[in-house]
């Protein structure tokens, strides 16, 4: 019998843990020809989170789980999932039930009966949220797209089923900095879309501010376009051209009206915009040092303080 993964990163998702469970098990009960697996990722929650997922595993022998020594992110723990899964395919779901496990048989005729590596599913309606933050959601997916080679598919969810080759492929990229949406993108296989409406979470909170998401979005920036440092050459030749044609028109104007001495706005102006060009390209190198940095020390991604696949 095949097997899928179920993997579920868990920050804080006390409230949220057991109405997903619940959920999940009737579309388990409904798949007789697969066999489950459940790899719950616990990032380093603060509640009672942990707590709910060992007694989950004390009663229910698929459930396999890692809690991290403190919060290393989504990502993380995701990679941790797809680390530790053993499944023919692996599913990425959040609990707090915004990704339907409803879906699930679905995209799993899909994978089985048709040629997709991949199985993925994009909400349609951005239901439920600020619309600011919906603008500045479509920007960057306009933005990443124009200056990347990964497709990222605007209101794309990490909710996904994949097959063993892709769960590879994800694995054999080891990057420190991830971002999952960019390297689903990247590797290509596959995919088919499923869409449907946007549902708001079950319980709790999300984790995510308008901060930390510009700073997501930021990342995944960084992590798959080079666009932006060369944007520092472009403004520099066209600095450049630009001051050329001042200096001659300068001379120019000098040689045939007289008084060089005049236009000290302009020369203010221009020392503070080009001082902000410089200032501006110096910063965008220091970011992509900063990744390259951090991802030359090699740190682990995560780091498990216990686990329950080796009792
Ligand atoms: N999550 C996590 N680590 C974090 C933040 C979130 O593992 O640092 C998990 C969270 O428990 C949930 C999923 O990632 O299962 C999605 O988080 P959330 O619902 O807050 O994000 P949103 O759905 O609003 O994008
Ligand atoms: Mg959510």
């Amino acid at each position: 019998m095949e097997k899928i993964s179920v993997i579920v990163p868990c920050y804080n998702e006390q409230e949220s843990l057991p109405l997903f469970y619940n959920e999940i098990k009737k579309t388990e009960e409904k798949m007789h020809s697969v066999f489950f697996e459940y790899i719950f990722v616990d990032d380093g929650s603060k509640d009672g989170t942990l707590a709910i997922i060992k007694e989950l595993a004390e009663i229910d022998k698929k459930i396999k789980y890692i809690s991290f020594s403190r919060n290393f992110g989504k990502e993380a723990a995701i990679y941790a999932g797809f680390q530790n899964c053993q499944g023919d395919y692996a599913v990425l779901m959040d609990a707090d039930l915004q990704d339907p496990p409803k879906l699930l048989p679905k995209m799993y005729d899909y994978i089985k009966n048709n040629e997709y590596d991949s199985v993925a599913t994009r909400r349609v309606t951005r239901k439920g949220e600020p619309r600011i933050r919906s603008f500045f959601a479509r920007m960057f997916y306009k933005i990443i797209n124009k200056i990347s080679d990964a497709d990222i598919v605007d209101g794309a969810r990490d909710y996904r089923l994949m097959t063993r080759r892709m769960i590879d492929a994800i694995l054999s990229m080891s990057e420190y900095n991830r971002f999952s949406k960019g390297i689903f993108g990247w590797i290509g296989f596959n995919t088919k879309w499923i869409e449907y409406e946007n549902i708001e979470r079950v319980a709790g909170e999300t984790k995510w501010s308008f901060w930390k998401l510009f700073r997501y979005s930021i990342e995944g920036i960084l992590a798959f376009s080079i666009v932006p440092l060369q944007l520092a050459s472009i403004m520099g030749i066209v600095f450049f051209g630009i001051s050329i044609v001042l200096i001659v028109f300068l001379i120019v104007r000098t040689l045939v009206f007289g008084d060089p001495v005049a236009g000290w706005p302009s020369l203010a102006c221009l020392i503070t915009l080009i001082g902000g060009v410089q200032l501006l390209s110096i910063g965008i190198l220091g970011q992509y040092l900063s990744k390259t940095y951090l991802e030359t020390k090699k740190r682990p991604i995560y780091i498990s303080r216990e686990e329950n696949w080796d009792d």
